[in-house]
Order: structure tokens, then C-alpha cells, then sequence
């Protein structure tokens, strides 16, 4: 899996080259019509994709095959389908704040990946993340939020650098996600890859990160 998940993380800077990822086309494939989706965001800041009634009644009838997993926070300022210029059934969506892998977050990227053999999962983690901030300057929060904190907590260490910090949380969540054996057997069989990205909230640009920055 490991190989997979180095191999689409270097896709990110290899397709300005238009080369081609041997390891899992498909993947690949997603990870560009994302890219090509948040080309399309950047350009005309509203979202082209098809959201008619025709489609929601083709898809209602025939069941999703949404090309991509995207894992990410729940802030208002980063709504995946906007950013990816992506319609109904394209993306299958898990927001927590902090995209934390939870246990019910990792069960729903299994249950995309077995049940609807989507082949690409995308982390986004994003500027100025309010759940990485709150952790950055140990805030002390009470009930269930405080629990999801010391996740974010964990995931970041002992950096004080707020964008390391959102680098290291989303490279937490990408790490979980290679302790799911399911998944491993699926990445192991070249049917899934992963790539992890951090959303700019000013911009609106996605970037692709390597795994070796
Ligand atoms: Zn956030």
C-alpha cells in the first residue's frame, strides 16, 4: 500500500507533465478530474456540474459511483463539491471538524471503497483550521469536542507552526487510514490510492502534497 500511497501523492506534482501513474490508473484518473474540477472553481467561482433533475433521477434509480472519497473538515468555508466543480453522485463526502479519522469516519471510507469500489481517497485538511488551532494552543474543551481536540492534538505533536501543524494533522488522518486492513487489501490489489491535499480558504486552490516534503 505504500507504494500506491507514494505513487499518487507524487501524482500531484506529475500532472502539469502529463505523465502517466502505473500503479493505479484509476486513482489517478480521479485525482485529475479533481484537480481539473478545482481548475474549473478557480476560474469561474461557481460550480458548472450537473445537478438536474435527470440526474438525481438516474442516480436514484441505478445507485452511486462516485469517482472519489473526499475526507475533510466541516468548516463552511470548504465545501468539497464546490471546490471540485463535482455534481450528485460524484463525491462521497466525510466532514468532521479537523478531518479527523474517527472511527465512524474510517467506517464510511470502507464502506466506499468496498461497497462502491471508489478508487481514490483524498485527505483535505485546510488553512486556518479553527480544530487545528484550538489544539495548536491547547484549548481545553468540554464533552465530545475536547475528545475530538486531543485527536487533532495527537495528530500534530509538538509543532508550533500553524501550517506544519495542518500538515502533520492531515498526515495523521492518511496514516489511520493505512491501519484499516480492508483498505490495505484493496491498495495491496491496485484497486485504491491515496493522496493528501490542503485546501487555501482565501484562494480557493488545492494543493497536493508529496509525502517527502
Ligand atoms: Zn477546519
Amino acid at each position: 500500500m505504500d507504494h500506491c500511497y507514494r505513487e499518487v501523492l507524487a501524482c500531484g506534482n506529475q500532472l502539469a507533465m502529463d505523465e502517466e501513474l502505473p500503479c493505479c490508473p484509476e486513482a489517478e484518473a480521479a485525482l485529475r478530474a479533481l484537480m481539473r474540477g478545482n481548475a474549473q472553481y478557480l476560474e469561474h467561482s461557481r460550480n458548472p456540474a450537473e445537478l438536474t433533475d435527470q440526474l438525481r433521477l438516474s442516480t436514484a434509480h441505478e445507485g452511486q459511483r462516485p469517482y472519489a472519497v473526499v475526507v475533510c473538515c466541516a468548516d463552511s468555508r470548504v465545501p468539497p463539491e464546490h471546490i471540485f466543480s463535482a455534481g450528485i453522485g460524484d463525491l462521497f463526502v466525510i466532514r468532521n471538524a479537523g478531518n479527523v479519522m474517527t472511527p465512524s469516519a474510517l467506517a464510511s471510507v470502507e464502506y466506499a471503497a468496498v461497497h462502491l469500489h471508489v478508487p481514490l481517497i483524498l485527505v483535505m485538511g485546510h488553512r486556518g483550521c479553527g480544530a487545528v488551532m484550538a489544539a495548536l494552543q491547547k484549548h481545553r474543551e468540554p464533552g465530545a469536542l475536547g475528545a475530538l481536540i486531543a485527536q487533532v492534538s495527537l495528530g500534530i505533536g509538538h509543532v508550533s507552526n500553524p501550517r506544519q501543524a495542518e500538515r502533520n494533522n492531515l498526515f495523521h488522518s492518511l496514516d489511520a487510514l493505512g491501519e484499516s486492513e480492508v483498505l490495505r487489501d484493496l491498495a495491496d490489489r491496485g484497486r485504491l490510492a491515496f493522496a493528501g491535499a490542503i485546501y487555501d480558504v482565501r484562494s480557493g486552490a488545492v494543493e497536493l502534497l508529496r509525502n517527502d516534503e
